[in-house]
C-alpha cells in the first residue's frame, strides 16, 4: 500500500499509513517497538474503532503515523430515522459521501463509496451526473469505514455490514477494491467477515466472475432495473457496452462460486419498467439463477425531473408478480429522506453552493 502524502502546516511530508504493514514494520524497528505495542495500536483502532485521543493516548507515536486520509468535511443526522450522510474531502479538495445506517433491529450498515463520480452515468443517480470518474484509493475507501467505525464506537454501537454501494462503480478501481476487501477480512487488520460485505454493480460481467473467483463470500448485488435492453441501457447507459446474455452468464457463473443467491437491485420508475408484463418478463429471465430480488422506491433528484417512482400499488402487484413465480422479494425502503441520503445527492448541492471545494 502506498506511502500517503499528507500536507502538515504546509508542507507535503511522507509518512507511514496505518495500513501499510511492511512500512509500519520499518517504523517500529526505527524506534525500537516491541510487536505487541503496533498489534495493539492496530486493534484499537481498526478492530475496536476506538478514538483518535484513545489510540494516541495508548501510543504516543501515533501522531508520527497517518491515521486518516480524508478530513471530516460534514456530519448530516436524519431527523427521520437512524440515518446519518457523511460527507469527506480528500486531500485534494474533492468531496465524496458516505453513509451510516442504523436500522430499528440494532444492525448497522455503512455504504461507502469507491469513486468520486461515476462512468456509468445512471439516469436516476446523482454521482452519475457529476460527469467526472476518479477512483479512490484503498486507504480513502478503508478511512471512510475507520471514521464512521469510530463514530458507531462512540454510540456504544458496533458495524455490521458495509456495502459498496456510494459513489462509484466499484468495479471500475477493481484493483483498490481488491486491496480494500484483502484489509477489511485481514485478521491482523480489521478482521472483518467477509460474508458482510457486498459489492454493487450495474454488470461488469467480467469483473464479477473475476471477483467471485477471488472473493467467493463477499457477496455481490446487481443493479438491473430491466430485461428489456433499451429500456435498460436508457437508465444504464453503461449497459449499452454489456449484453444481457452476457450477464446472465456471469450470474450463473457467480451462483457457480458461491453459495449465497446474488442480490438484484431493481428501481421502481413508474410507467418506466413498473407494469405487470415487465415483471413476467424478469421472472422468466432470471429462472435456473440464484437470485434475492430488492424492489427499491424511487425518491426523486435534482437532476432528473422527469423521472417520478411507482405507485406504492404498483411495486405490492410486482412484487406480488414474483413471488407467485417463487421468487425471493423484498422491497426495500430508504432511510433518510431528509438528508439526501441517495448516492451522491449531497455532493451535488454542496459543490452547487460552493462550487470551489471540488
Ligand atoms: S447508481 Fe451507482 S453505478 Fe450508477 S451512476 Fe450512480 S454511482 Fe454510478
Amino acid at each position: 500500500m502506498e506511502h500517503l502524502p499528507i500536507r502538515t502546516h504546509g508542507r507535503m511530508c511522507n509518512m507511514t499509513s496505518i495500513y501499510n504493514a511492511s512500512a509500519l514494520d520499518e517504523f517500529r524497528k526505527e524506534r525500537s517497538l516491541d510487536h505487541n505495542s503496533i498489534r495493539r495500536l492496530r486493534n484499537r483502532l481498526l478492530k475496536q474503532f476506538l478514538s483518535d485521543e484513545v489510540v494516541i493516548a495508548d501510543f504516543p507515536y501515533a501522531p508520527q503515523l497517518v491515521l486518516h486520509c480524508l478530513e471530516l468535511y460534514q456530519r448530516i443526522d436524519s431527523d427521520l430515522d437512524g440515518a446519518t450522510k457523511l460527507l469527506f474531502r480528500t486531500d485534494a479538495g474533492m468531496l465524496i459521501e458516505s453513509v451510516i445506517l442504523r436500522i430499528a433491529s440494532g444492525r448497522t450498515t455503512l455504504c461507502v463509496s469507491s469513486q468520486i463520480g461515476c462512468a456509468a452515468a445512471c439516469e436516476f443517480c446523482a454521482t452519475g451526473h457529476m460527469g467526472i470518474a476518479q477512483n479512490l484509493s484503498a486507504s480513502q475507501i478503508l478511512d471512510q469505514v475507520l471514521q464512521a467505525g469510530q463514530i458507531l464506537t462512540s454510540e456504544r454501537r458496533q458495524l455490521h455490514n458495509i456495502v459498496f454501494m456510494g459513489m462509484g462503480e466499484p468495479f471500475h478501481n477493481e484493483r483498490n477494491l481488491a486491496e480494500v476487501i484483502e484489509t477489511l477480512t485481514d485478521v491482523r487488520q480489521f478482521n472483518r467477515s467477509p460474508a458482510s460485505l457486498l459489492v454493487s454493480t450495474v454488470g461488469i460481467p467480467k469483473a464479477m466472475i473475476r471477483f467471485a473467483n477471488r472473493f467467493p463470500q463477499v457477496r455481490q448485488a446487481l443493479s438491473l432495473h430491466s430485461v428489456d435492453p433499451e429500456i435498460r441501457k436508457a437508465i444504464i447507459p453503461l449497459a449499452s457496452r454489456y449484453s444481457l446474455p452476457d450477464l446472465k452468464h456471469a450470474i450463473a457463473e457467480v451462483n457457480r462460486l458461491q453459495n449465497a443467491p446474488l442480490m438484484i437491485e431493481y428501481l421502481m420508475l413508474k410507467n418506466r419498467n413498473d407494469r405487470i408484463h415487465q415483471a413476467q418478463e424478469l421472472a422468466e429471465w432470471v429462472q435456473g439463477l440464484s437470485v434475492h430480488i430488492n424492489l427499491i422506491p424511487f425518491n426523486p433528484i435534482e437532476d432528473a425531473p422527469h423521472l417520478e417512482g411507482s405507485e406504492p400499488e404498483a411495486i405490492r402487484a410486482f412484487s406480488a408478480t414474483l413471488k407467485a413465480a417463487g421468487l425471493k422479494v423484498t422491497i426495500r425502503y430508504s432511510l433518510g429522506a431528509d438528508i439526501s441520503a441517495a448516492c451522491g445527492q449531497l455532493v451535488r448541492k454542496e459543490n452547487r453552493r460552493s462550487p470551489t471545494v471540488n
